[in-house]
């Protein structure tokens, strides 16, 4: 744990006590500062009691007696509306911050041997976040990775070396202060527009990390992200740009420095030329265009970090990737089984289609706006769709006149069926539900995890 001693003999309030809420409040109670940890829900303040934390009811303490709120991200800041603790703040006159703020502080008041190296985008940053920190610690770097990703940031180590932290934009909202030395923006597109109001809110929250950054590695896979790094590096910022193209000729969008991936090879890009640095070509756990963005804004990185690109891409091969993300669970003969229940929604699961042929796809539970009307361009891919969860009738309008569907109502039976059905002529039994897990599931790990289960369970059985 980092101890936040920037705030020592001073008074803060910390509201929302999820697993990053708990870790401030006894950062912050170890740097010597007074805090107050309250919670709307009574169970949280409850166990901030029972952790031996101090707890208090916010709604009536004096807010001018407080020198900050912290406030966890998954609280409201700005919109659909200002949680009330944030109006209170704001009425008191005090700072409101996040745990990735007061890690920065902390970081540069009191660990000058420890580097930041921060991502954020729309997609692919626990991917990025995770790969970088691979690379990192296989370059023999003492690389810890935290954040969004799971582990709260102030749970890091106060030890010389590089935190690799990912950053979601609630994050970054709570953080004005942020200063990396080296920040990435992958990509840009509409999401999280209830809680910035619009796309133009969200994306000025992104492109806050990178104006606080030393260094930049920017995306040029969309219009949003190439515009800002367009403009941040006409004002003298120095930017690595990063994208996944169709030909060697598209390189040219990195302008004169960056990384990028052309199918499966990795190109550096320096003002002395253009030269390959590595290979995707048989890598299970960076399949996919996606993941060519991903690998290129990783090495980017590394190599502003000091390690040459070549380097750190001869480390790539080893990368285990992350469970939930087109994560492979069994082989059974030329069967594969993937398990991409973090695949949310339609725009995820395109990309899983888009990396696979002969897929007996699993789909289906509680669907987004549009549904996936926008795959069944993907049909020629799909040997069947095996409809899950409460979304089944939806999404058997919505393909079957593109390809076969059948209704399985459970993950069991669809399981049992497209397994089946791939023994006989091979493929991949794909999960990527393009839906939230919620009507038949805790989260989308617990789903993935069940899925697995299924999957290990019937191989097993198949072998006995
Ligand atoms: P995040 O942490 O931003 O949610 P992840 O790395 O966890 O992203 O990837 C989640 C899903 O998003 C993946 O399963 C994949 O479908 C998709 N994805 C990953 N990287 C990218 C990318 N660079 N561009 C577009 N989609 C991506």
């Amino acid at each position: 744990m980092i101890p936040v001693t920037t705030y020592a003999g001073r008074k803060v309030a910390v509201f929302g006590l999820g697993g990053s809420g708990l870790t401030t409040a006894h950062a912050l109670t170890a740097g010597g500062a007074q805090v107050i940890c309250y919670d709307d829900k009574r169970e949280r303040v409850e166990a901030a009691d029972a952790a031996g934390l101090p707890t208090g009811d916010l709604r009536v303490a004096d807010f001018a007696g407080f020198d900050a709120l912290v406030l966890s991200p998954g609280v409201p800041l700005t919109h659909p509306a200002p949680h009330w603790t944030v109006e209170r703040a704001r009425v008191a006159g005090i700072p409101v911050v996040g745990d990735v703020e007061l890690f920065d502080g902390e970081r540069r008041a009191a660990n000058a041997g420890l580097r930041l190296a921060a991502i954020t985008g729309t997609n692919g940053k626990s991917t990025t976040t995770a790969l970088l920190g691979h690379l990192l610690a296989e370059l023999g770097e003492a690389a810890q990775v935290g954040g969004n990703i799971g582990r709260p940031v102030l749970d890091l180590d106060p030890v010389p070396g590089t935190a690799v932290v990912e950053c979601s934009s609630y994050q970054i909202d709570l953080a004005p202060g942020l200063a990396p030395e080296v920040g990435c923006l992958l990509n840009l597109s509409p999401d999280h527009i209830d809680r910035h109001g619009t796309f133009e809110g969200y994306a000025a929250v992104k492109a806050r990390l990178i104006a606080g950054s030393r260094q930049a590695v920017m995306g040029v896979d969309d219009e949003t992200t190439a515009a800002m790094a367009d403009r941040f590096a006409a004002h003298g910022k120095p930017v690595l740009r990063i994208g996944a193209f169709d030909n060697e000729t598209e390189l040219h969008r990195l302008g004169g420095a960056g990384v990028g991936a052309v199918g499966p090879v990795l190109y550096a890009v320096e003002a002395g030329g253009v030269r390959e640095v590595g290979r995707l070509t048989g890598i299970a756990s960076l399949r996919g265009r996606h993941n060519g963005e991903n690998a290129a804004a990783a090495l980017a990185m590394a190599k502003a970090l000091g390690f040459a690109p070549e380097d750190a891409a001869r480390h790539l091969a080893t990368f285990p990737g992350l469970a939930h993300r087109m994560e492979e669970v069994g082989r059974a003969g030329d069967v594969l089984f993937v398990n991409d229940s973090k695949a949310t929604n339609a725009e995820s699961a395109r990309q899983a289609l888009a990396s696979f042929d002969n897929i007996h796809w699993i789909v289906g539970g509680v669907a987004k706006a549009g549904g996936v009307e926008s795959l069944t361009g993907f049909a020629p891919r799909i040997k069947a769709a095996y409809l899950i969860g409460e979304s089944s009738e939806t999404f058997e309008r919505q393909l079957k006149h593109h390809m076969p569907t059948v209704r399985c109502r459970t993950m069991d039976a669809a399981l049992d069926i497209a397994a089946r059905s791939a023994a006989s002529g091979g493929g991949v039994v794909l999960l990527s539900p393009a839906c939230a897990s919620f009507d038949q599931f805790r989260s989308f790990e617990h789903r993935g995890d069940v899925f697995r289960d299924l999957v290990r369970a019937r191989l097993s059985k198949e072998t006995a």
